[in-house]
């Protein structure tokens, strides 16, 4: 298989993309050649109105919660008894998990998604069948086992040494990894916590939590553990570290921003969640400040965005915002620093070398789409790609090279 595509490619960099017009060369999966001297002719498709993009990523979304998306708009506890729990009850037909997982991997593919760090349930079999799909229709990243042995209806506690067991026995299918998964340190004794913590380093798997995300929780976390800070609940059971992704870190103190600095974790924001259930919004700034590394999340269906392109849109809504109270406008990111966030950074977020980019030796997930071509006469044009998205536009995604999703012209 060898394949050239040209258009505008957006080339994620260092420090955010450049837009050029250029081709790409794909062979047997991998892109062998990248041009940025013109656009060619006499290629499979494109032109000087396509756009060429690194396929999307996903640091933190919860699986078996498509179906709820949009529903309730509730606050995190009171969500997360009325809508949530009942939808994730569910998994426990194998089946019913397996059909909406696959539906899930075909609305990620729609709007251009390649690899996601994703929550399952708290069902084994479920959690397995998850791992298949996703990994079968070609996405790549991890999937985990949510584990929960307390503050949680009794059809989805299960006992610590049971979860821990089931979830050391998850098997990797293609590019979709087992993940650690305490939910959240609420619905995890200190038993099962400090299991997960000695899991991940036993079995070398990376984590995934949730962190800070309201300030109810923040009560319920003080009651459960007293006056240790959430964020060292998480750091005395191991489970801190370059491979854990904390989702949401609204409401932490500058000492809970050190830990997870000196830990090397990853804050995953999730900006339309955050709205969505009126959690409030996370000063990026400040974390920047605090050299917390940062990753984008659709944490769906607590967002209810399926676009990663329109989640990093929400997370210049946000920073603007937060600036209007700081009057730091220098926290806003740039449209090239959003695309980068939702390419390469999330890519490097995840610890995913060959993922994200535009460059000679990475597989060829990308997105090709057909914008309206006034967005490469704009002023600004990733500018106006972020704001204006619109997945219409997208013509086919990649994955190794193949159409995953959408079609290309004869
Ligand atoms: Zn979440």
């Amino acid at each position: 298989m060898n394949s050239t595509y040209t258009g505008w490619l957006l080339i994620p960099t260092d420090t955010g993309v450049d837009l050029a017009p250029g081709w790409v060369r794909v062979i047997n999966g991998i892109i062998t050649e990248v041009n940025t001297a013109g656009f060619a002719e006499r290629v499979e498709f494109g032109d000087d109105s396509t756009l060429i993009l690194p396929g999307l990523i996903d640091c933190h979304l919860h699986i078996p919660q498509f179906p709820v998306i949009g529903a309730g708009g509730l606050p995190l506890l009171t969500w997360l008894a009325q809508v949530v729990f009942p939808e994730e009850a569910k998994w426990a037909d194998a089946d019913y998990a397996e059909a909406v997982a696959d539906l899930a991997a075909t609305r990620l593919l729609s709007v251009g998604t390649v690899a996601i760090s994703a929550f399952a349930t708290v069902h084994a079999e479920a959690t397995q069948r998850a791992i298949n799909v996703m990994g079968r229709r070609g996405l790549r990243g991890f999937v985990g086992q949510s584990l929960m042995d307390r503050e949680c209806p009794p059809e989805l506690a299960r006992p610590a040494m049971q979860l821990l067991r089931e979830a050391a026995k998850l098997e990797q299918c293609s590019g979709i990894y087992p993940i650690i998964t305490p939910r959240f340190a609420i619905s995890c004794s200190p038993e099962l916590l400090h299991g997960a913590g000695a899991l991940a380093r036993k079995l070398g798997q990376p984590v995934q939590t949730h962190l800070a995300e309201t300030r109810p929780e923040l009560e319920r976390i003080a009651e459960l553990f007293g006056d240790e800070p959430y964020t060292a609940i998480y750091d005395r059971f191991g489970l801190l570290g370059p491979r854990s992704l904390l989702a949401h870190c609204i409401y932490l103190s500058p000492e809970e921003q050190a830990i997870i600095n000196r830990s090397g974790s990853v804050a995953a924001h999730c900006p339309t969640a955050n709205t969505f259930l009126q959690s409030g919004l996370m000063n990026k700034g400040a974390m920047e400040q605090a050299a917390v590394r940062l990753a984008l999340g659709s944490d769906i269906g607590g967002g209810y965005e399926r676009s990663m392109v329109r989640v990093a849109r929400a997370m210049v809504e946000t920073a603007r915002i937060v600036a209007l109270e700081s009057g730091d406008a220098e926290a806003v990111p740039s449209a090239a620093q959003a695309w980068r966030m939702i390419t390469r950074g999330n890519a490097e977020a995840l610890g995913l070398a060959d993922a994200g980019r535009i460059e000679p030796g990475v597989r060829a997930d990308l997105v090709i789409a057909r914008p309206d071509p006034e967005a490469f006469t704009s002023p600004d044009p990733l500018g106006f790609l972020l704001h204006a998205w619109d997945d219409r536009w997208i013509t086919a995604t990649l994955l190794q090279g193949d159409i995953a999703h959408g079609q290309i012209p004869e």
